[in-house]
C-alpha cells in the first residue's frame, strides 16, 4: 500500500509566502474609508495596523520572505502533516485518492496560528505593545493570545457574550495564554455602551466585537487591533499550508484535480488552494477549487458582491466582497468559525472572476460527514472543517458514478476536541438544518451602504 503520511522535513517550512495579487488578472476594489467613501491612505489604517501589514496588503510582490523569528515559532508544529485518507476511500469505495492537509496540529488546534505569529511579529517590530482583537468561539482569540505572550505583547479579547457564557473552554485557554478576556458588548466602549443601552440583555455578535476591538485600538497608541480572517495579508500567512501541501503531494507523485476548503472569512482556503490556483493563473492548469460553506450563512452561494462594512458600527473599512450585509447574523449554527456576513476580498474576486466555485451544506449533512471521517480516519473534525469533508466525499462519491481515479485534496483547518457538545447534539438526533430564507437575505441585502 502506498504512504498514508506525507511529512517534510523541517527545513522543508517555506522560506517565502505567496501573494496571489502578483498573478490575479483584477485585482480587489481598494477599500474604502467608512466616513467618506474615498479609498482609505495608508494613513488611515496606520492607527490600527503596523506598517508591515499594511504593505503586504497592498503588495503585487510574488514571493515575501517569512521572518527568520517566525519560521522558528512554525517549527512548534510546521511543517503540518499531510495524509492520504486509504480508509475513508475504501468505505465510499471510490476510485478517487483522497488526500487532506492536517492543520490541527497546531498549538491552537487550527490553522489560525500560522497568522497570528506574525501579525504579533511586525506589531512588536513597530514597537507596539498590546492588541485588541475580537472572537466569536474563541478560536482566533486562543491563537492570537498565544502569539502575544510568545511576543511578550498584552492581549485584549472581546468574546461575543453568548460563547463567554456557555463555552467556557476557550475562554479558559485564552486566560491560561495571559490574556484579558471581556464579554461582548461591554461598557468598555463606545460601540458596546450603545448597544447595551438599547439591548442591556445582548448576546453580541461578531460585528459588534469587531466594533469594540476596532475602538479599542484606535482610542490608544500602544494599541494596534488584529484580525484572524479576510484581509489579504492573513490570506497570504495561511498560504505556508498550501505551499507544502504542494511539496507533499510532489512526494507522493501526485497533484490535484480538486483541492477543497471550508470557508468562514475565507483565509484557510485561501492558505490552501492559492499555491495552487497560481499554477491554473499562469500555466492554465486544469484545477477546480471549491469554497464550501454553511448554508445558514451562504456569502459566495447567495450573497451579493458589493461594497460593505466588516462590522455593525461601521467602523472598519468598506470591502469589496460577497457579504449578506454588516447587520446579518446568521442562525447560531455548531460551526461558529463560519458564521462571518462578509469573505475575503481576493477569494471574493477570484469567484465573481470564475477561478474558483463554491458549495453550501446544512449541518445535518455536515456532521454525518464528519462521523463518517473520525470512524475511518480517526481524527474528530472540527464542525467547520467539517465542510470540506462533506465536499470531499461528495466529489469522491461522483468519481465512483463516473469511474474517474481524481486527486482530491482537501485542508482539514482543526479538530473537533472543543466541539464535542454539538457532536452530542448530532448523535441525539437534535441536529437541525437552519437554511437562510429568501426574506432574511433580502433584509441582510437592504441594509448594504450606498457607494458612489
Ligand atoms: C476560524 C476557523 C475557520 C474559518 O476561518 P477561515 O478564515 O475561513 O479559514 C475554519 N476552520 C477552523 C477550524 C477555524 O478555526
Amino acid at each position: 500500500m502506498p504512504e498514508t503520511k506525507i511529512l517534510l522535513q523541517e527545513s522543508e517550512i517555506p522560506e517565502r509566502w505567496y501573494n496571489i495579487m502578483a498573478d490575479m488578472p483584477n485585482l480587489p476594489a481598494p477599500p474604502l474609508h467608512p466616513a467618506t467613501g474615498q479609498p482609505v491612505t495608508p494613513d488611515a489604517l496606520s492607527a490600527i495596523f503596523p506598517p508591515a501589514l499594511i504593505e503586504q496588503e497592498a503588495t503585487r510582490e510574488r514571493w515575501l520572505e517569512i521572518p527568520e523569528e517566525v519560521r522558528e515559532l512554525y517549527r512548534l508544529w510546521r511543517p503540518s502533516p499531510m495524509y492520504r485518507a486509504h480508509r475513508l476511500e475504501r468505505a465510499l469505495d471510490t476510485p478517487a485518492r483522497i488526500y487532506y492537509k492536517y492543520e490541527g496540529v497546531s498549538p491552537a488546534g487550527r490553522h489560525k496560528l500560522n497568522t497570528a505569529i506574525p501579525q504579533v511579529y511586525y506589531n512588536r517590530a513597530a514597537g507596539i505593545k498590546r492588541i485588541a482583537t475580537e472572537t466569536g468561539a474563541g478560536q482566533w482569540g486562543s491563537a492570537l493570545s498565544m502569539a502575544c505572550q510568545f511576543f511578550g505583547l498584552d492581549c485584549t479579547v472581546y468574546m461575543v457574550k453568548v460563547s463567554y457564557q456557555q463555552k467556557p473552554y476557550r475562554r479558559i485557554l485564552m486566560s491560561t495564554f495571559g490574556a484579558e478576556v471581556i464579554a461582548s458588548p461591554s461598557d468598555r466602549t463606545q460601540a458596546g455602551r450603545t448597544v447595551l443601552a438599547e439591548h442591556p440583555d445582548s448576546l453580541g455578535s461578531l460585528g459588534i466585537a469587531i466594533s469594540e476591538a476596532v475602538e479599542d485600538a484606535a482610542g490608544r497608541a500602544d494599541t494596534n487591533y488584529a484580525l484572524g480572517s479576510v484581509l489579504n495579508h492573513v490570506c497570504l500567512h495561511q498560504t505556508v499550508i498550501g505551499l507544502e501541501a504542494k511539496r507533499q503531494l510532489e512526494k507522493a507523485g501526485e497533484y490535484p484535480d480538486v483541492v477543497i476548503g471550508c470557508c468562514g472569512g475565507g483565509s484557510n482556503f485561501a492558505g490552501l488552494a492559492f499555491p495552487f490556483l497560481a499554477d491554473k493563473l499562469t500555466q492554465g492548469k486544469a484545477l477546480r477549487a471549491i469554497a464550501v460553506e454553511p448554508e445558514a450563512c451562504p456569502t459566495l452561494t447567495r450573497g451579493k458582491f458589493a461594497y460593505d462594512f466588516g462590522d455593525i458600527a461601521q467602523l472598519t473599512p468598506l470591502l469589496q466582497m460577497y457579504t449578506l450585509g454588516h447587520t446579518f447574523v446568521p442562525a447560531g449554527i455548531h460551526a461558529g468559525g463560519l458564521r462571518y456576513h462578509g469573505d475575503s476580498p481576493l477569494v471574493s474576486q477570484l469567484y465573481h472572476d470564475g477561478w474558483i466555485e463554491a458549495v453550501a451544506y446544512g449541518q445535518t449533512q455536515v456532521f454525518a460527514a464528519a462521523v463518517q471521517f473520525a470512524r475511518t480516519e480517526g481524527i474528530v473534525p472540527a464542525p467547520e472543517s467539517a465542510h470540506a469533508i462533506r465536499a470531499a466525499i461528495d466529489e469522491a462519491l461522483k468519481c465512483r458514478e463516473s469511474g474517474e481515479p481524481k486527486v482530491i485534496l482537501f485542508g482539514l483547518s482543526g479538530h473537533g476536541h472543543f466541539d464535542l457538545a454539538a457532536y452530542e447534539t448530532y448523535l441525539a438526533g437534535d441536529l437541525e438544518d437552519v437554511p437562510l430564507s429568501e426574506n432574511a437575505l433580502a433584509e441582510g441585502l437592504s441594509h448594504l451602504p450606498v457607494v458612489r
